[in-house]
Order: structure tokens, then C-alpha cells, then sequence
């Protein structure tokens, strides 16, 4: 055997790292606090459907190297996510497409929109509503208008539990507006599920004869710093650390903030809900989207099991604590992180990966990149 590593999260980026290492001769150990493994991805049988605890999870990614990594630990079942967004009662396409212009305009009006969309955006396959929303044309603005007002607005203001008043439309930039009748959701090469499901892939993920994994244990009750090593159990072993980078270093300069997420599940006794796995309700009070399990993927039964999302504010300190799922990103909490970014990297054989450690919101293909770079990292290193 090579050396001793310590991972603490049996998350994606910890497993990903601990095979890596694993892989190369060394032992490792993972630590999790929760009582399952897989991380935020963990999905589990509720009264016979595979649902996911932590929100609606898909595999997609533009990067070969990924796809052959994650396909080595499963069969990928091809999956295209579809989502839909319910407004004035109408449920249509999210992102919104040429059917969204069909549904909420006349015939003529409808193929005079999206004529004036080709001529304002040629080539594009997407705009933006904030693009939109400063078009010369006045129909086009009017759209942008109509679709800011009834959704975007909405829905941004639920989800960061902000006043709509305050909602500036530039933080919608990411935001396309398809100028096609494409209806998936993501765009990229690979789109797919683990044909057993997340928790099934991760537990191959990590059988390894070299790695141990022990549940139910919350390792900072383990860590301990001393000049300039962390301890694990009184011992100096590298420690790769993929929880949150403030709760490592006792909030010693204050929390870094995030946004949570509560999930309702039901069952109800009819085979479907809604037309689609995801779909925003804008409109509606207290939950955003619901996501139907039974469609995501594909799995016949008699009753359907949905999950309502409800945007919860968090902080660590609270007695009921949520999950920490949205960084929030400003100015001011970069700065703060920044600062714990700092003081960790004094420590000579502590290592940090993942979306909790780095504060970053990480599609599941980008938390593997960087794990990947990391175990190279830490290989090199030891070389
Ligand atoms: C609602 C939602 C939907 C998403 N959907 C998608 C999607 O469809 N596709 C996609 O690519 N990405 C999606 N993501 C992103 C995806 O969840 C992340 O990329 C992934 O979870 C990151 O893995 P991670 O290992 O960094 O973090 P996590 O999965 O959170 O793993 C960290 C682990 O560390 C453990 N831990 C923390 N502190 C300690 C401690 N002190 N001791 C022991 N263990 C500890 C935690 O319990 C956790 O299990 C979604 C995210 C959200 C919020």
C-alpha cells in the first residue's frame, strides 16, 4: 500500500477523488456525516418509484472524458429532460420556444413574431429575455415583456425571496429563450441516467478494495488544527475536505450564505400529473417547481410520486437546519470566502474539492473535472 488518505463527504467529488487514489495503490478512507452515500445525487425507492432526496438529477455533459468516466461505473440510460412552465393556466415549453409564441398569440401575429425574431437574432439559436427586452422592434419587446412579467420576474423573486419590484432583469442573462421548437431542456452531447440509479452507480464508484467507507460520521468531530497540519484522530494524514469551507474553520470570520430548498413529496393515486418531469409554476404562492418522479426516468406504476420545491432561506446556526443547495454570489460573500480560501491553504495536507468546499455551483460533469484535476494534483504531488 501506497499512503493514507482521509476523504471527508461521500459525495460525487469525494468519490470521484477516493477512486482516483484508490486506483493508484493508496488506501482511503471516506467519512460521511449523512447516513447514506452518493451526496446531494442520492436517490432511494419511495412507495416503488426511484425518486431523489436532494432535486431532480441528470447526467449531461459536452465532455468525452466524463461520459467515458461515469459510463465505466454504469449503463447510461438516454434521457432528454423536458420541462414545461404553467402560465395564465397554459402550460408550455421552459425554456420557451416557437409553441410558447403559438400559444399565447393569434395564428398571423404568432408567424409575424417569430419572423421579426429571425430578422432581429439571425443564425441564433437562443436569445436572452434581457437581450429581448431592449429590441428595437416594440413586438419583441412586448413578448420579453409579457414573458418577464408572468414567469422570469416571478419565479426569481420566489426563488431568492426577494420582493419582484427589486428583480433586475440583467441577473437573467443566462436565461435563453429558444428561437426554435427544440423542447429539452439541456443541449449537450450526452444526456443520460444510471440505469440502476444514482445511489447504485456511486456504490460502484467507490468498490475498491482500498477504500473504506464509514457512514453516519460527522469528521470534524475528528479534525483538529495544529500549526500548520490538520489531525485526523490526533494523526497528520493529507485530508482531502468536500463539506463547507466555513463550517471546516468554525465560521471564524461569519457564515458564508446559501439558499435552501425544502422538497414535499406526495403520492397520488392517478398514473400522471403533469405533462412533463419538471414543471415551474411562476404564478402559483409558496413552491416553485414540481418535479414527477414516475417520468424521470420512465417507470410505469399505478400512482405517481411528485415532489413540490419550496425555497427556504438557510443558516447553519439554526436549531431545524436546512441543506445548503445555492451559493449565494455577491461582491461580499466572494470576498468572505476568499478569505477562508486563505487561511485553509496554510495548511499543508489539507486539500479542498467540491461545491461546498470551493463555494461554487458545480454541474455534476464540472464536480468531476475538477476531482479529476485534484487526484491528478495530489498524485503529482506525492511523485
Ligand atoms: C436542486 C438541484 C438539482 C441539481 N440537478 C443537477 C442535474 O440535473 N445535473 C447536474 O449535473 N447537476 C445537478 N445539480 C448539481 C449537483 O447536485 C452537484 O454537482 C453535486 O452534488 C456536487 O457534488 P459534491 O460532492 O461537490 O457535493 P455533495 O453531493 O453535496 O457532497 C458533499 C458530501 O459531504 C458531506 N459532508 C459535509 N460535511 C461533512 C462532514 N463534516 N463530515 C462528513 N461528511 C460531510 C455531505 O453530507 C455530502 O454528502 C443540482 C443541484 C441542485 C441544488
Amino acid at each position: 500500500m501506497n499512503k493514507e488518505y482521509i476523504v471527508v463527504g461521500a459525495g460525487l467529488a469525494g468519490g470521484v477523488i477516493a477512486r482516483n487514489l484508490a486506483e493508484a495503490g493508496n488506501s482511503v478512507t471516506i467519512y460521511e456525516k449523512r447516513s447514506h452515500m452518493a451526496g446531494n445525487m442520492y436517490d432511494f425507492q419511495m412507495d416503488g418509484i426511484l425518486v431523489q432526496k436532494y432535486g431532480p438529477h441528470v447526467f449531461h455533459t459536452n465532455d468525452d472524458n466524463v461520459y467515458d468516466f461515469i459510463t465505466h461505473y454504469c449503463n447510461p440510460i438516454p434521457f432528454k429532460t423536458k420541462c414545461e412552465a404553467v402560465i395564465d393556466g397554459i402550460s408550455t415549453p421552459s425554456p420557451f420556444n416557437y409553441k410558447t409564441i403559438d400559444q399565447f398569440f393569434s395564428k398571423d401575429d404568432a408567424i409575424k413574431l417569430k419572423k421579426k425574431l429571425e430578422k432581429a437574432y439571425p443564425g441564433q439559436k437562443a436569445v436572452t429575455v434581457v437581450e429581448m427586452l431592449s429590441a428595437e422592434d416594440d413586438d419583441i419587446k412586448s413578448y420579453a415583456e409579457f414573458l418577464f412579467e408572468k414567469d422570469y420576474k416571478l419565479y426569481t423573486a420566489k426563488q431568492w425571496e426577494v420582493d419582484p419590484s427589486e428583480i433586475d432583469p440583467s441577473v437573467l442573462k443566462r436565461v435563453p429563450i429558444l428561437l426554435s421548437y427544440r423542447d429539452t431542456y439541456f443541449d449537450d452531447k450526452y444526456e443520460f441516467m444510471p440505469d440502476r440509479g444514482f445511489e447504485f452507480f456511486y456504490r460502484e464508484l467507490i468498490n475498491h478494495e482500498n477504500i473504506r467507507l464509514e457512514l453516519s460520521v460527522d469528521a470534524l468531530q475528528h479534525i483538529e488544527f495544529v500549526e500548520k497540519h490538520v489531525l485526523f484522530d490526533k494523526r497528520i494524514v493529507d485530508v482531502i475536505y468536500t463539506g463547507a469551507i466555513d463550517e471546516l474553520l468554525s465560521f471564524k470570520y461569519g457564515e458564508l450564505p446559501y439558499r435552501s430548498l425544502e422538497f414535499d413529496f406526495k403520492r397520488l393515486e392517478c398514473s400522471s400529473f403533469q405533462n412533463t418531469a419538471l414543471v415551474a409554476y411562476p404564478q402559483e404562492v409558496g413552491f416553485t417547481r414540481v418535479t414527477e418522479y414516475t417520468k424521470m426516468p420512465e417507470q410505469s406504476a399505478n400512482h405517481t410520486v411528485v415532489a413540490y420545491e419550496i425555497p427556504r432561506g438557510f443558516s447553519a446556526t439554526e436549531a431545524n437546519q436546512t441543506e445548503r443547495y445555492y451559493p449565494i454570489l455577491t461582491e461580499d460573500s466572494m470576498a468572505l470566502y476568499n478569505k477562508y480560501h486563505s487561511c485553509a491553504q496554510e495548511y499543508d495536507n489539507l486539500i479542498l474539492c467540491g461545491r461546498l468546499a470551493d463555494f461554487k455551483y458545480y454541474n455534476m460533469d464540472q464536480v468531476i473535472l475538477r476531482a479529476m484535476e485534484i487526484s491528478e494534483e495530489i498524485l503529482n504531488r506525492k511523485g
